[in-house]
């Protein structure tokens, strides 16, 4: 028992970004706290898991979509690394036929970094994605997505209330239809929206979606709500808000929190 409760730690695509045109949305990549009762959940751990701070007393859990940098870079920085013997464990499913700590590895050791991830003082393990599982009591479902070498889809279920991460997708009638039926009812869908339908004419193939097919899911969906993430990295405040008044639909920024 607990409360349900969303951060949005950082919801920047590709890079991350800084100065006053980000001020409000935020520049920090793809990171999301779920708390739910005593289990802390992150989505991805971009560069916005450097600003977590997790309760000393909760569970701690990272849940990875893939391996590309802007879902990454921000794990050697992730203060529960460095308190010793805390156990953290990292989910991911198995990416270009490496296996979850194969491929972290490659990014967290020299040259570009200096240790790696078992050499920090807290207890890491590393677990093979399975396809439905429970952390504590949320069930967690997942499904894979359409991206460039793959990407998890993530539905989180507790106390018969959801939240569905597809960021890291790109639109197809199938991946669309699978996605509807997965995120079926949710409560929030948090929905890859990098790209403009002018833009995406260009970038067909980059693994993103756009506002108009997002708002299409989530119709097909049921879903109560649907936050806009992975915002292009040069999409500046005032651009956001303009999107955000065009399709009458939140784009995500760092900061906000939903209680379910
Ligand atoms: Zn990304
Ligand atoms: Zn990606």
């Amino acid at each position: 028992m607990g409360d349900f409760k969303l951060t949005v730690l950082g919801t920047r695509g590709s890079v991350p970004v800084e100065g006053k045109n980000f001020a409000i949305y935020g520049g920090a990549t793809s990171c999301y706290k779920v708390q739910a009762g005593n289990e802390e959940i992150y989505l991805d751990a971009g560069s916005g898991i450097v600003s977590a701070l997790p309760k000393a007393t909760s569970n701690i859990t990272i849940l990875l979509t893939h391996m590309h940098l802007d879902h990454l870079v921000g794990l050697p920085f992730f203060i529960a690394l460095t308190q010793k013997d805390r156990p953290i464990k990292i989910y991911a499913d198995k990416r270009v036929g490496l296996m979850p700590k194969e491929a972290i590895d490659k990014l967290v050791s020299n040259p570009f970094w200096p240790c790696k991830i078992e050499d920090y003082p807290a207890k890491v393990s590393f677990h093979l994605l399975p396809k439905k599982f429970f952390i504590g009591e949320v069930e967690v479902d997942t499904l894979e997505g359409s991206h460039p070498k793959g990407s998890t889809l993530y539905r989180l279920t507790y106390q018969g209330k959801s939240i569905v991460h597809a960021t890291d997708f790109e639109h197809n009638s199938e991946a669309c239809a699978a996605l509807a039926n997965f995120a079926k009812n949710c409560d929030i869908l948090l929905y890859d929206a990098q790209y403009t339908a002018e833009e995406y004419e260009r970038y067909k193939g980059y693994g993103h979606s756009t506002p108009e097919e997002g708002i299409k899911v989530a119709t097909a969906a049921g879903a109560k709500k649907l936050i806009f993430v992975h915002h292009a990295p040069l999409r500046n405040d005032e651009e956001l808000a303009a999107l955000e008044r065009k399709f009458g639909v939140e784009f995500a920024k760092a900061g906000d929190e939903f209680l379910l």
